[in-house]
């Protein structure tokens, strides 16, 4: 059996990157699972920056195990790409998934709806026994919304509109199954997934 220490204790994530890399014999346990205390800050100025912070700190603080961790976050063209690696912490260092859906809209005010084309961003790094490092990335395009909409997902997912629903819903108002589908999380597992076959070969 493989052990990946998923350096995550985001229950959603754990099950996505579960189901993902469904390779035979790989098993998965989060930080917490191992009895391991690990929160390195997360300083970076990028994605990949702070995602290779937490799958190293993972790493290390197991005893060399393989690890995995991703950052994301939502870039707003008309705001020059915010707000970025502050995503989770827009409205302030405690602010709840409503305060930065609120702020985001207050920030867009007057902002038309062509003008407010939007992506979501995830940057993987997997980190094997040995140290080697692979990393994988994807992105959902989409605009922002002029109000909440749908009880599903989190963070930002009421305000999202995916360009391949076609104006249809919301990120909010699918299932879970059918946002991994087109996911910023769910294209770079995908493609973590098929880097990690080919080494395998
Ligand atoms: P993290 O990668 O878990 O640190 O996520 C950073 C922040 O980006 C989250 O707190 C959310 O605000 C936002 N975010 C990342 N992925 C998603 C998503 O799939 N839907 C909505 N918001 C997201």
């Amino acid at each position: 059996m493989k052990t990946v220490i998923l350096a995550t204790n985001n229950a959603h994530k754990v099950s996505e990157i579960s189901n993902a890399l469904d390779f035979p014999g790989w098993e998965f346990k989060t930080l917490r699972q191992m009895g391991i205390d690990s929160d390195p800050e997360e300083d970076a100025d990028t994605f990949l920056g702070n995602a290779r912070i937490k799958a190293q700190a993972a790493h290390e603080a197991s005893g060399g195990m393989a690890a995995l961790a991703d950052d994301s976050g939502l870039a707003v063209d008309a705001l020059d790409g915010a707000p970025g690696v502050y995503s989770s912490r827009y409205a302030g260092e405690t602010a709840t998934d409503e305060d930065n859906n609120q702020k985001l809209l207050e920030d867009l005010k007057g902002v038309s709806d062509p003008e407010r084309t939007a992506r979501f961003v995830c940057t993987l790094v997997f980190i094997d026994e040995d140290g080697a490092e692979m990393t994988a990335y994807g992105t959902v395009e989409g605009r922002i919304g002029f109000e909440p909409q749908g009880e599903g997902g989190f963070g930002y997912d009421p305000l999202f509109w995916p360009d391949v629903f076609e104006g249809a819903c919301t990120l909010a108002e699918v299932p879970q199954e059918r946002k991994n589908e087109v996911s910023h999380r769910g294209n770079a597992l995908r493609e973590l997934r098929a880097k990690l076959a080919q080494a395998a070969q």
